[in-house]
């Protein structure tokens, strides 16, 4: 069994305006990263357009329409104040949430052991109806709900460790008793939700704010009293995981001060819960991170304990 690594050149054409983090440079860093002899073994596929009935398991018709509409000819259009499209959008997207929901099929079927997708714009601050923070389709949620409803699934766990809370994700999967929805991220930091007290419709989202400035010591203790527990206890069928990797200590955007072998050491964590709950089923997705070196180094370390685990 392999991890399997999903791509597209389609996500570099995704273009944000000149100073945007969320840059398709992003995506060059990780290609670099795992461009070594240490990741030959990763099964690399093509991340497909996701299909509009993908789209509309977590977004109206209407949204998916106004997104439609807008991708603009050339330039680009604002959805909000620092999330753009640029002509080639609409397909990043698409491929973003493609990648994800062909990544559940080929875990859950068997072709691989777990996966990693690599592809942007990233989704867990998109909304129902509202794009938001460089994110347009809940790219994690569709993929959730993709195991639910498409391979029957009946649990499946959400980590997200991001520095950013995901309100996106929180808000797709609020009424999803099938969901546990579990967040570890800076607060107060953007874009301001994620306390304790949202918990889900069916106590199905779990809201863990680290402090800034707090480091690796903290972020495993949080897991280790906390999310861990709960995601043993919701034993999932398939774990997801929102990789942002923008809580490492060098990302301009937050004041966490992880390092390479925080989110190996998280990898292991969650993989554990995996190989407990759901056959060490995971599939893992790129949101944000935005110091490049800092994010090649970082990808790489998750994914290189991807395949350990899964080979
Ligand atoms: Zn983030």
């Amino acid at each position: 069994m392999t991890t399997a690594f999903f791509a597209h050149p389609d996500c570099l054409r995704h273009v944000t305006p000149p100073g945007h983090p969320e840059r398709a440079e992003r995506l060059d860093a990780i290609a670099a990263a795992l461009s070594g002899p240490a990741f030959t073994p990763l099964d690399r596929r093509e991340a497909p357009l996701a299909a509009a009935s993908d789209i509309l398991r977590c977004h109206p018709r209407d949204y998916l329409d106004r997104v439609q509409d807008a991708v603009p000819a050339d330039g680009w259009v604002s959805l909000d104040a620092d999330t753009h499209l640029s002509p080639g959008s609409l397909d990043a997207a698409m491929r973003a949430a493609g990648g994800n929901v062909a990544a559940v099929d080929a875990v859950l079927s068997g072709q691989v052991a777990n996966a990693f997708v690599g592809c942007r714009p990233p989704g867990h601050h998109a909304e129902r109806e509202t794009a938001m923070g460089f994110c347009i389709f809940g790219n994690v949620s569709i993929a959730a709900k993709h195991a639910l409803d498409a391979h029957g699934l009946s649990r499946v766990a959400v980590v997200d460790f991001d520095v950013h809370h995901g309100n996106g994700t929180q808000d797709l999967l609020w009424g999803e008793a099938r969901t546990l929805f579990a967040s570890s991220h800076q607060m107060p930091l953007y874009p301001g939700t994620g306390h304790p007290h949202e918990r889900g419709a069916h106590d199905n989202v779990l809201n863990v704010p680290l402090a800034p400035m707090t480091g690796g010591a903290e972020m495993r203790h949080a897991y280790e009293n906390e999310i861990l527990p709960a995601l043993d206890d919701f034993a999932p069928q398939l774990v997801l995981i929102s990789a942002g990797f923008d809580a490492h200590a060098a990302d301009p955007l937050a004041n966490l001060n992880w390092i390479e072998e925080d989110f190996a050491w998280l990898t292991h964590a969650i993989c554990d819960v995996a190989d407990a709950h759901a056959g060490g089923r995971v599939v893992s997705t790129l949101e944000g991170g935005y110091d490049l070196t800092a994010l090649g180094a970082s990808v790489a370390a998750h994914v290189q304990v991807l395949m350990e685990r899964g080979g």
